[in-house]
């Protein structure tokens, strides 16, 4: 029995949508660790393959563990439907194989992900005969301009990594309808307890819920939410290359939905207070986050999101070698470039995350060598003020 999901508040939804309890009434979700199911004889294994009576058939595309997974983030996001996958990057490949094809062109914002980058502009997707422009974020004109009569895919990542620029989801949702496209948004920075594209007018939102909604740094996984008819696309790639979620992941990002707004309000609002504190101190020269009013687009920011998210970034006066002494200085922070954990980890970016970008590319979208990206976890506040002070 499904719960009536669609009248319940978001604290609700995240305890309690998708559960389906099995005969034995168990409280929890279970982990239905399995890959495949048994039939009752040959005719009802022919109608479950052929789809005729829905159900689970093997776990490369069924598995009752990631189906209540893919229903509560499904109802986060506002979205008819979710598919998981083996990773956010997983998620972004299974999007564009399904709805792209040689000849088509995308338009995609600059500062996105660096794999997702190299993804559609380096010779993955290329090889495929598929041309991605890349444009600067926050310039709505440029991604008018970017259209061409092949384009059939916007993709933009807000705020943007590490410099967390803003954009204008219902704008470029315009642009891109307009140009006949589709609008991939990928929310992993926001979660859907700070950000709901689909209503903003995105048709997909991506998730790496190896970040905010794990929360905990555990598991890799990913997701596609969305309308059916765009998700089912997603799901048939999926269902036939195999890039899909497995049930222990599922099952732990199950039970970190669970607290993820508790954790993205508590995270946001250090982040708000540790942006604030940087902005105080004499040897850093810029501080990046959303919530600032110095922020170029604070009160876009201040629209569109519910806070300003758990990402810092910050430049220090004195190029690479103050930004190493600051990472190098630190007892507490993890120094890894993975955020979204209940841990706060502090990273180089134009050194590990953006360090296979050409060194032309990586200045002219502004990750320069003074830069560096804290992801605020949930430690008390002063300490990790203490912890970057000693190195500042
Ligand atoms: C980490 C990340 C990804 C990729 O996710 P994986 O789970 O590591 O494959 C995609 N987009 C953003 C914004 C990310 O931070």
């Amino acid at each position: 029995m499904t719960p009536p999901a669609d009248a319940w508040q978001l604290d609700t939804l995240a305890v309690r949508a998708g559960q389906e309890r099995s005969q034995f009434g168990e409280h929890s979700e279970a982990l239905y660790l399995t890959s495949s199911f048994v039939f009752k004889n040959a005719a009802h294994a022919a109608a479950r393959f052929s789809g005729a009576e829905e159900g689970m058939v093997y776990a490369r595309f069924t598995n009752p563990t990631v189906d209540m997974m893919q229903r509560r983030l499904a109802a986060l996001e506002g979205a008819e439907r979710c598919v998981a996958t083996a990773s956010g990057m997983a998620a972004i490949l299974a999007t564009a194989m399904a709805l792209l094809k040689a000849g088509d062109h995308v338009v995609a914002s600059n500062g996105i992900f660096g794999a997702t980058q190299q993804l559609f502009g380096g010779n993955i997707l290329g090889k495929f005969g598929i041309e991605t422009s890349f444009v600067p974020a926050t310039d709505l004109d440029a991604y008018r301009a970017a259209v061409k009569p092949n384009t059939r895919l916007f993709f933009i990542e807000t705020p943007s990594n590490p410099l967390t620029e803003v954009i204008d989801i219902a704008a470029v949702a315009e642009v891109a309808h307009a140009a006949g496209s589709v609008l991939v948004v990928d929310n992993c920075f926001c979660t859907p307890v700070l950000q709901r594209p689909l209503e903003l007018g995105a048709d997909l939102v991506i998730h790496s819920a190896t970040k905010y909604l794990d929360g905990q740094g555990r598991v890799l996984g990913g997701a596609v939410c969305g309308g059916n008819a765009l998700v089912e696309e997603v799901f048939k790639f999926l269902r036939t290359a195999g890039p899909t979620l497995s049930p222990f992941n599922a099952w732990v990002i199950l039970k970190g939905l669970e607290t993820l707004r508790l954790r993205m309000e508590a995270q946001s609002a250090a982040a708000l207070k540790l942006a604030q504190w940087l902005e105080a101190q004499p040897r850093v020269a810029r501080v990046f986050y959303p919530g600032l009013p110095s922020h170029p687009q604070h009160a876009l920011a201040m629209r569109q999101q519910r806070a300003g998210g758990a990402i810092v970034s910050f430049e220090v006066e004195g190029g690479r070698e103050a930004a190493w002494r600051v990472i190098d200085s630190t007892r507490l922070l993890s120094i890894t470039a993975n955020l979204g954990d209940t841990k706060t980890t502090i990273t180089h970016p134009a050194s590990t995350t953006h360090g296979r970008i050409s060194a032309s590319a990586r200045a002219a979208s502004g990750i320069t060598e003074g830069l560096l990206r804290v992801a605020v976890g949930l430690e008390d506040i002063g300490d990790i003020e203490a912890d970057l002070a000693r190195g500042l």
